[in-house]
């Protein structure tokens, strides 16, 4: 087995994960989606299409001439019926493409597989599907697939910890389409001329971790890294240091220092592609927490409204009082559940009152034990400090800019300081300065 000894600090998390072994169910195409134009980090979309269009599914809608954007396509046969800004789970008001579905699911006529012949056919056909990274962070794969040095990058790691308590959608990834992980990580380093690939996965999925060394055992190069199930295994950092045993230094990109991080149904997606041309138009997702009926995991039509995914969970049991896309640690909590699904959503979490009780903050007992608990050694309550000054360049001293929100400081303080929110706000201050 593959390990080593001496790992980044890490906390303990219950993993919750009901819906571990529930297979993947596909979602009833819903009355009307919602698609915004802002799927991705980078620059947003434009629609290309006009109010009474005729839609199919897998048509272009939406695009973008900037280098980091990825197209938009349309997930449903249907009626753009309109065309308007809706707030987004981040508080921006988007651009969003209103279908009314026909229910139909008729096919766009120009989907057929890419044809591929060289690195730039492989990283057109990947802008061309619409695809960005599937773990949360939405950024566009093709961007990532194609860093300015990638002559000297010979490593693929392939994201399989899924960290995040309640979060399954990954892991059914990984047991129901082995087969296209495998293929995606073929095709990957074919075009990318990688030697190298670490797929890690923690030790809590140990079929997982069989079925992918048994799919694997016959390809150069490959190896899977079975890592100790605490958190945040998954986040890029950590995930790197505990497949290579190489820091990622500040300031520096994977490809810096030789390697390309990918999330594992990102890479399961790339084979789907190339099977098939049909773009990034569902996904997987897990629905759960203690206020839904039926948990569950679902493919569902990007631009379904969480109301519609709630109801074919069976509603809730409880009134809802905090709704959350992503997991407990990372995600972000929204106000209504009328938002949409985006292409980096991965699950929806719904709790009730009890479980949405927010402790109150009481004083910092100097304990420790949130730079103990850092994955990257920052100084939490130094930042707290600086940021109440106001103190723009004590920030940048201190590194807020690396922090990843990974919220550990925030999870071990005694005193219950919001510690991970206002690392948040000072990466704010610094790049609206940076902006200035
Ligand atoms: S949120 Fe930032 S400061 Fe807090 S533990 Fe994670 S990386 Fe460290
Ligand atoms: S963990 Fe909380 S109480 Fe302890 S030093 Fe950090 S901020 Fe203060």
């Amino acid at each position: 087995m593959f390990s080593f000894k001496k790992s980044l600090k890490s906390i303990h998390l219950e993993h919750n994960k009901s819906t571990m072994d529930l297979c993947t169910e596909m979602m009833p195409i819903p009355e009307k989606v919602f698609i915004s134009v802002v799927q991705h980090i980078g620059a947003p979309c434009q629609p290309l299409v006009e109010i009474g269009d005729l839609v199919k599914v897998g048509q272009l809608i939406a695009d973008s001439k900037a280098f980091i954007s990825a197209p938009i396509h349309s997930s449903v046969s249907g009626k753009v019926v309109k065309i308007e800004d809706i707030m987004s789970s981040l508080g921006t008001k988007d651009k969003t493409i209103v279908i009314e579905t026909d229910k139909k699911q008729e096919l766009w006529e120009g989907i057929e597989p890419p044809l591929i012949n060289s690195k730039d056919d492989f990283i057109k056909a990947i802008r061309d599907s619409g695809l960005v990274g599937l773990g949360g962070a939405a950024f566009p794969t093709h961007v990532k697939y194609n860093p300015k040095n990638l002559d000297e990058v010979d490593t693929l790691i392939v994201n399989g910890a899924e960290c995040e308590p309640y979060i399954t959608s990954d892991y059914r990834t990984m047991m129901e389409d082995t087969e296209n992980i495998v293929y995606g990580i073929r095709i990957i380093m074919k075009y990318l001329d990688l030697k190298k690939c670490y797929i890690g996965i923690e030790k809590n999925k140990p079929l997982a971790i069989k079925k992918l060394k048994y799919a694997t055992k016959n390809m150069t190069g490959v190896t899977v890294v079975t890592l100790q199930p605490s958190y945040p295994q998954g986040a890029e950092r950590v995930l790197i240091y505990e497949t290579t045993g190489k820091n990622l230094p500040p300031g520096k990109l994977p490809a810096d220092i030789g390697m390309i991080v990918s999330n594992i149904s990102t890479v399961g997606f790339v084979s789907e592609y190339y099977k098939t041309g049909l773009p990034l138009i569902s996904k997987r997702i897990t629905v759960d927490g203690n206020a839904v009926l039926f948990p569950k995991n679902l493919r569902v039509p990007i631009g379904s409204r969480i109301c519609d995914i709630i109801d074919f969970c069976g509603g809730y049991t409880k009134p809802p009082k905090k709704i959350i896309m992503g997991g407990p640690m990372m995600g972000r909590a929204i106000y209504n559940h009328k938002k949409a699904l985006i292409k980096n959503n991965n699950a929806i979490l719904v709790f009730d009152e009890e479980m949405s009780k927010t402790p109150e903050e009481t004083e910092c007992i100097n304990c420790g034990r949130c730079y103990a608990n850092c994955p990257l050694n920052l100084m939490p309550t130094a930042i707290a400090k600086e940021f109440s000054r106001n103190n723009i360049e004590g920030l940048k001293k201190l590194n807020v800019s690396i922090c990843m929100e990974c919220g550990c400081c925030t999870y071990v303080c005694p005193a219950k300081k919001q510690l991970s929110m206002i690392n948040r706000l000072s990466k704010k201050l610094i790049q609206e300065e940076a902006k200035k």
